[in-house]
């Protein structure tokens, strides 16, 4: 029997609770995984709370995100003993996920922990962290250096907002924290935002172009704000779009695309190739600041996990939520 929160749906409803439950046989190939911490990501609050068709088969333990330790192996590559992290790979939609104390895992979707990272601070990571992490990739791949002028970044008070700003300020990039909540202005600015912009100046109806302001982007909102963005990109400007807080639309025009050469990239977690994975997680150990990363951690009982998740939807997470599992 393992502890672990479970989703299971009866006809239109859905009901969550933190029971006992039986995991299946290990079958070749996975790795059984005893789970040390876990996160709340704002997939897990659209699981939690039903709010959103995230979970695909019921019943369901969610859950997106682990670090534990490896207690049984049925896969070559890994052995007792050894610190490991999951991001995504459907993991808390399709397959059993974290907020539970043991998980059955295929081996290949496993990234070995690189050394400096304790298993608590890969979950202050976690899936927003590591999507901050290939946001910042992307915008490298496309050119953008601290020399070529500010970078913004929306939502910036959030999970994937907080890791993007900590990481562009320690490159050396000028940050611009786009916030719906001026209270936080203080905490942006202690992880490295130059300025503060309020969401309203990005939430007007979108034109096809405006004064260039920005040569590069991490937007998590999507929506008019994500148009809003692409229409003030600087010439060749890029930006890396990961979210959809805001909506999942883009009332945007080719415009910036075809007269300034603006790139949108699109960035995904849940299916990134695994040598990719590799590199982020490396360059996470590297390039973070952990005692800024510290500072944006909240930690929630794996008992207050389904009471806490609605408050993803009402914009009022601030930082990661890290959850103790062991
Ligand atoms: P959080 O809830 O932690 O952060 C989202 C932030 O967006 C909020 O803190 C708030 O910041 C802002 N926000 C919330 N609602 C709105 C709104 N209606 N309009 C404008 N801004 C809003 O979530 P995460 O950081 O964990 O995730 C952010 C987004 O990125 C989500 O949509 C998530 O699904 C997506 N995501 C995608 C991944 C991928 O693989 N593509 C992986 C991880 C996340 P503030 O108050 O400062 O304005």
């Amino acid at each position: 029997m393992t502890k672990a929160i479970v989703i299971e749906k009866t006809d239109e409803t859905q009901s969550v609770s933190l029971r006992d439950i039986d995991l299946p046989p290990l079958a070749e190939g996975e790795v059984a995984v005893d789970v040390a911490y876990s996160t709340l990501n704002y997939k897990d609050a659209l699981a939690l709370t039903g709010a959103a068709p995230v979970v695909r088969s019921f019943p369901m333990v969610p859950g997106i995100d682990l670090a534990g330790i490896v207690r049984e192996s049925l896969h070559p590559d890994y052995a007792p003993g050894d610190r490991v992290v999951l991001n995504g790979w459907s993991v808390g939609e399709k397959y059993w996920g974290g907020l539970g104390a043991r998980a059955h895992l295929r081996g290949e979707w496993l990234v070995p922990l690189p050394e400096g990272i304790s298993m608590r601070q890969a979950m202050a990571i976690g899936t927003a962290g590591y999507t901050a992490m290939l946001c910042v990739m992307a915008l490298e791949a496309n050119g953008v250096t601290p020399e070529s002028g500010e970078v913004v970044v929306t939502g910036a008070s959030g999970g994937v907002g907080s890791v993007a700003i900590a990481l562009l300020a320690a490159k050396g990039y000028t940050v611009a924290a786009v916030t719906g909540r001026e209270s936080e202005a203080e905490y942006l600015k202690s992880l490295g935002a130059s300025s503060i912009v309020a969401r309203e100046e990005l939430s007007g109806k979108p034109r096809a172009l405006n004064k260039e302001r920005w040569a590069g982007a991490i937007d998590v909102v999507g929506s008019t704000v994500l148009a809003n963005l692409i229409s003030m990109m600087k010439y060749h400007g890029t930006v890396a779009a990961c979210g959809l807080a805001g909506g999942m639309d883009l009332p945007s025009s080719v415009a910036p695309f075809i007269l300034r050469g603006v790139t949108l990239a699109g960035v995904d977690s849940v299916m990134c190739p695994r040598p990719r994975r590799i590199e982020a997680w490396q360059r996470l150990a590297r390039d973070l600041d952990m005692a800024k990363l510290e500072s944006m951690v909240v930690e929630v009982a794996l008992k207050d996990v389904i009471t806490t998740a609605p408050k993803f939807l009402e914009g009022q997470v601030r930082g990661r939520i890290v959850v103790p599992v062991a």
